[in-house]
Formats: structure tokens, sequence, C-alpha cells
């Protein structure tokens, strides 16, 4: 299986498991994110302790894009502490914008680099960011 047949079935994989889309019980952040250029939202809910990512789900509608991609970020960085989330989330962003195209640097995105490719259409980045986006801000509200 060549590398690219690869990533679109981890994209289709996690548009079709609903694993990681149902409400968190006690969650300690609720973060609603909309694209409208496409009609994405999501709502993230994530439950912090003792700086870690305990656990997160989402609820929403969109596009195959935007709800692999919240899902894949949500396997990622379940049980990782915030510190680590946010490396994760600027280097993915750094990904889709170009800005980061190492291959050792970009290895801590695991399945999220099989959404490498959508820096290539424009039309569907903000699919694939709304999600990391939104937890950027959740996680900057918890800090401060
Ligand atoms: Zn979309």
């Amino acid at each position: 299986m060549d590398l690219n047949s690869l990533y679109s079935e981890i994209i289709t994989e996690h548009n079709l498991s609903n694993h990681n889309k149902h409400h968190i019980a006690g969650a300690d952040i609720v973060e609603k994110g909309h694209n409208p250029s496409c009609g994405d939202e999501i709502e993230l809910e994530l439950k912090i302790k003792d700086g870690i990512i305990e656990d997160a789900g989402y609820t929403g509608v969109g596009c195959a894009i935007s709800q692999a991609s919240t899902s894949i970020m949500i396997d990622l960085l379940r049980g990782k502490p915030i510190e680590e989330a946010k490396q994760v989330i600027e280097t993915f962003l750094g990904m889709i914008k170009r800005e980061i195209t190492d291959e050792d640097q970009l290895d801590i995105l695991e399945e999220a680099l099989a959404l490498k490719n959508i820096s290539n259409m424009p039309a569907r980045v903000k699919c694939a960011v709304l999600a990391w986006h939104t937890l950027d801000e959740a996680l900057k509200k918890k800090v401060s």
C-alpha cells in the first residue's frame, strides 16, 4: 500500500468510527469551533487533571476532513501533558502551513501525518485545522 492510500484509509477510518464522538462526563473545558466556509461545527470536551489531558471527546457535524481531523487529534493527545499537547498542536499547524517540513520534527504527529496532503488543498485547510485551533484556544483559557 502506498503512503497516500494509507493516509486516506486513516482519514476514512476516523470519519466512520465514532469512538471519540461522545460527551465527557464532568468535562473541565468545553470549547466550540466553527468553520463557516464549509459549515463544520465541533464542540470539544476535555477533562484535565494535574496538567494532563485525562480524557477528551467531541460532538458536532461537518465534512469528513473536519471530523476525522478532530478524532485523530483526540487519539493523539489523550493522556498527554498540556505542554506536550501544545507542542503537537504547533507542529500540526506548522505542517499544514508548510512552515515545518523536517520529518523528524513531524514524527510526533503520528496518525495526524495523514492530513499532510491537505496543505495542497487550500479550500480544505480550514476543515483540517478547525479542531486544533479550537483546542489551542481551550488550552489558553485553561492556563491563563
Ligand atoms: Zn469542512
